[in-house]
């Protein structure tokens, strides 16, 4: 009894610190709002960098032609080629290929890496069907999406500024990711020109563009997080003079290092930082993405399990770091079985913690919905703080004069381009951003707020970049 009594207690402080009222939600919007600013006030005026990415026209359906982009962003590597037919059409076709890379590589050297990456590329290129256009052979252009933190220098090129998701090979740092192609795709003799360098979020944000011109955001929310946005030049005050045909820029915000003393945090929280191996950073991402939710469950089950002989085995798993991946936690969290039986298969089979009652599964339910709520809230905030800086929140209208208050439907239609695994795959995840999205924007101006989601986006958005960015045919 007072052990169950200890165990409900760990959920009720659980529940208290990761509160997520509205009236929390709309500071962390105004803190977001405020960091872009400063992000783009100065180089380091904020955990934002606020990277420019040099993109000032994205693709509107007029392009048209074969492009062709390579994706490397994680443990999957993608070569597509995609067909595009002008006149605003739809995209008219595209192949795409995956493939692992493999482990050594990670960790080899610049030229190892970039040689295998320029051979799938020629695989690729060698498989098709044209034999005309294979003898003789004109200039491809390609777009190369990098999502890796990277120094722009213009729309084609920028350096390495680290390394991340497991990816270690000293000698690329502080070189030009794309020239280290383009030499690469030289050696394999492939006439191929590096036509965009971009972050997956970009790619994202094209995708969103060529689909619906209203889209001006592009949210990820996969194994990490990050975001993207169309912003006015002159506003980039680090930039000063920034000359761009459209009047505009894409800003790659890294997002996932946004940190303010309005996010709820628990101690747990903490601690997963602290055993982090970048501690102090990515707090936002540590509070949202993929890579991290299932943990944060684990820590917050270790410490009921300390207080409960229900909740333990001699052989219990609970301690590992990282058992509990996301996907495991969101089956938990959606198991509708009447006796959860779901929930007590994982527990068994992944946490070697067998026999757990019902009424304890129960709880573990609710630490997962305690969890990813708060994520998805977070998610929606940050979110409402990009349209918060760029005047498509409502307020905006508000104080520009009374013709808003008068017609608040003249409010204009906005389109958000999201992509990621905890979006597309987790349906609680999914509800409960939404749902945020509504209580902070009130019904009347989110109506006008679409979150759309692009299948792909990283890839296709880079080879429509590239079509945007290449002498036209
Ligand atoms: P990545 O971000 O690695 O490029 P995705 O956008 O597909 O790829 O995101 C994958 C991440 O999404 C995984 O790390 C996982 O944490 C999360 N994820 C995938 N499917 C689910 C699911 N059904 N429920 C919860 N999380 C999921």
């Amino acid at each position: 009894r007072r052990k169950w009594n200890k165990m409900v207690k760990v959920l009720e402080e659980l529940e208290e610190s990761c509160a997520t009222p509205v009236g929390r939600l709309k500071q962390v919007v105004d803190a977001m709002a405020v960091e872009m600013h400063a992000g783009l006030a100065s180089e380091g005026g904020s955990k934002l960098k606020m990277l420019l990415t040099y993109v000032d026209k994205l693709p509107n359906g007029s392009e048209k032609g074969t492009y062709y982009a390579l994706d490397l962003g994680g443990t999957n590597f993608r070569v597509l080629r995609v067909h595009l037919g002008g006149q605003r059409s739809a995209i008219l076709g595209q192949d795409i290929e995956r493939q692992p890379i493999p482990q050594h590589l990670m960790t080899s050297t610049s030229k190892d890496l970039f040689d295998f990456i320029a051979s799938s590329l020629k695989d690729f290129i060698e498989k098709e069907g044209n034999v005309l256009e294979q003898a003789s052979p004109r200039r491809r252009e390609l777009g190369f999406t990098f999502s890796f933190p990277v120094k722009q220098s213009s729309v084609s090129s920028g350096v390495l500024m680290k390394w991340t998701k497991g990816f270690a090979i000293e000698d690329t740092i502080g070189k030009d990711v794309s020239e280290c192609l383009q030499l690469a795709m030289s050696r394999k003799g492939l006439n191929v020109r590096v036509a965009a360098l971009i972050n997956d979020t970009v790619g994202t944000l094209a995708l969103g563009h060529y689909n619906d011109e209203d889209t001006v955001a592009a949210v990820i929310i996969g194994t990490g997080t990050n975001a993207c946005y169309l912003e006015r030049a002159d506003a980039i005050i680090k930039c000063q003079g920034l000359l761009t045909t459209s009047g505009g820029m894409v800003v790659n915000m890294e997002w996932g290092n946004f940190w303010s003393s309005h996010l709820p945090r628990t101690s747990y929280d903490n601690d997963l930082d602290v055993a982090s191996p970048n501690p102090n950073n990515q707090g936002f991402e540590k509070m949202i993405s993929g890579m991290y939710l299932g943990d944060i469950v684990r820590r917050v089950l270790l410490r009921m399990s300390e207080e409960s002989d229900d909740f333990r085995s001699s052989s219990s798993k609970l301690a590992i770091p990282f058992v509990l991946r996301t996907p495991l936690m969101a089956a938990m969290h959606e198991d509708d079985s009447p006796d959860l039986s779901e929930v007590a298969k994982i527990l068994g089979e992944v946490l070697e913690l067998p026999d757990v009652p019902v009424k304890v599964r129960k709880l573990v339910v609710k630490v997962c919905d305690v969890i990813t709520r708060r994520a998805a809230r977070l998610a929606a905030a940050g979110i409402v703080g990009i349209l918060k800086k760029i005047g498509r929140d409502g307020d905006g209208g508000i104080a520009s004069g009374k013709f808003w208050s008068e017609r608040p439907s003249r409010m204009r239609r906005t389109v958000v381009a999201i992509e990621g695994g905890l979006y597309t795959s987790y349906t609680l995840f999914r509800e409960y951003l939404n749902e945020a999205m509504t209580e902070i924007l009130g019904e009347e101006v989110s109506s006008n707020v679409i979150l759309r989601v692009m299948e792909d986006g990283s890839g296709t958005g880079a080879a429509l970049i590239a079509a945007a960015n290449s002498p036209s045919e």
